[in-house]
C-alpha cells in the first residue's frame, strides 16, 4: 500500500498561506502594495499589538467592484496580469493574486469597499477562509481592509511570532520603506493609537526623507541626478562627513520598489572610496528607474529581490551618479572654502 496522499484543500491552503504570510509585516506590505496599484492618494495604516491582533489598511484608490469582491481572494486571481507576455513588462507591485488569498485563510478579515463607479459600498467578512457576511456599506470610494488575530487558526505559526515590539518595528520599517519609495503618497500610520508618521505626499522626496528619517539626517543629504543610457539615478546620498559605522541607511528602489541588491550597494561604496575612512559606511535613499525588460522581478513571492538580466550598466549607473554628485559637492566646499 502507498503511502502518499493528496493534500486536501484546506491544508494546501493554509501551506501557501504560509509562504505568503509571515507575520504582520507581510500582510501590511502586501495591502499597501494593493493600495498603491489601486491608484491611492492618501494611505493610512493603523496596527495594534505590533500588527498581531489588529490591521487597518485604508485608502482612497480606485475601490474594487462588488462583482469582483469574491474574485479578488480567490489564489491566482489578480487584475493586473491578463496573459503571459504582460509578465515581461510588470508596472504593478502585485501580480501574483495570492495575497488576498493568504491573508484571508489565516486570519478575520473584514473588507469595506467602493469602487468610483458604483453608488454603493460592500462589506465583506471571511474568518479563516470562511464567508461570514457581505452587505451593502456606505462608504466613500476606495478600500478598508482590517485584519484581526493573524494565525488564530494556526496556533504553531503563531508560536512563532516575535514580541509585539519586534513585530510593530518589522511593519514600521515596511511603512517607512514605502513612503519613501512613493512621496506622491500621503502615508498617515498609527501604532496603538498613537500616530507615528506622517508623510505629505506633494511629490517631493527630501520632505519624505524628513518626515521618515528626521532633520538632522535629512540635512546631511547631497542630491544624486543622473542618466546613463536607459538608466535614471535620483535621490540622495550622505555627505562623506556623514558617514555611519554601518549599512543601515542605505536605502535602494528599482523602479519605486524596496530593494536589496548587492550590486547597488558595492557600487555606492566604490563610487565613495578615498572619500570616507575605511570602516564609515554611506547612506542613501536613491531610485534607479530602468526599463522592466532589464530586470526580473519573479524571483521570490516576498519580492525583496530582483535580479539584474545585466548587471554592469546598473553598477555603472549608480556608480557615476555618485561619483558626479560627491565631486560637485567636493568642489563647492573647496569653492566656498577659498572665498
Ligand atoms: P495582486 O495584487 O497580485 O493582483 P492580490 O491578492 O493582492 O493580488 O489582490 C487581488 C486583486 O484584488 C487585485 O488584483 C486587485 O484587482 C484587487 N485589490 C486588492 N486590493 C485592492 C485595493 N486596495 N484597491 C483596489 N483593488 C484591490
Ligand atoms: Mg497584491
Amino acid at each position: 500500500m502507498g503511502v502518499i496522499n493528496v493534500l486536501d484543500k484546506h491544508v494546501a491552503e493554509l501551506i501557501a498561506a504560509g509562504e505568503v504570510v509571515e507575520r504582520p509585516a507581510s500582510v501590511i506590505k502586501e495591502l499597501v502594495e494593493n493600495s498603491i496599484d489601486a491608484g491611492a492618494k492618501h494611505i493610512t495604516v493603523e496596527i495594534k499589538n505590533g500588527g498581531t491582533t489588529f490591521m487597518r489598511v485604508a485608502d482612497d484608490g480606485c475601490g474594487i467592484f462588488r462583482d469582483d469582491i469574491k474574485v479578488a481572494f480567490l489564489r491566482h486571481a489578480t487584475s493586473k496580469v491578463k496573459v503571459e507576455s504582460d509578465l515581461d513588462s510588470i508596472s504593478t507591485l502585485g501580480f501574483r493574486g495570492e495575497a488576498l488569498a493568504s491573508i484571508c485563510a489565516v486570519s478575520r478579515l473584514q473588507l469595506i469597499t467602493r469602487n468610483v463607479n458604483e453608488e454603493i459600498g460592500t462589506s465583506y467578512e471571511i474568518d479563516g477562509g470562511e464567508e461570514q457576511s457581505f452587505d451593502d456599506a456606505g462608504c466613500p470610494v476606495g478600500t478598508t481592509f482590517v485584519i484581526r488575530d493573524l494565525f488564530y487558526n494556526i496556533p504553531a505559526r503563531a508560536k512563532f511570532l516575535k514580541k509585539d515590539v519586534s513585530e510593530g518595528n518589522a511593519v514600521s520599517n515596511i511603512i517607512d520603506k514605502t513612503a519613501l519609495s512613493h512621496p506622491e503618497i500621503a502615508f498617515t500610520y498609527i501604532k496603538d493609537g498613537k500616530q507615528v508618521l506622517r508623510t505629505f505626499g506633494d511629490g517631493k522626496l527630501i520632505s519624505t526623507i524628513y518626515s521618515v528619517f528626521g532633520k538632522d539626517f535629512a540635512n546631511g543629504l547631497i542630491p544624486v541626478e543622473y542618466q546613463l543610457g536607459a538608466i535614471r539615478v535620483c535621490g540622495y546620498i550622505s555627505k562623506p562627513e556623514h558617514s555611519r559605522p554601518n549599512r543601515n541607511m542605505q536605502n535602494f528602489f528599482i523602479n519605486g520598489r524596496y530593494i536589496k541588491t548587492r550590486t547597488a550597494m558595492v557600487a555606492l561604496e566604490e563610487a565613495f572610496k578615498g572619500s570616507i575612512m575605511v570602516g564609515k559606511f554611506p547612506s542613501c535613499v536613491l531610485n534607479i528607474e530602468l526599463p522592466c525588460e532589464i530586470i526580473d522581478v519573479n524571483v521570490h513571492p516576498s519580492k525583496l529581490e530582483v535580479r539584474f538580466i545585466n548587471e554592469r550598466p546598473v553598477f555603472d549607473a549608480i556608480y557615476h551618479a555618485v561619483k558626479s554628485s560627491l565631486m560637485k559637492y567636493d568642489s563647492r566646499k573647496k569653492a566656498s572654502f577659498k572665498k
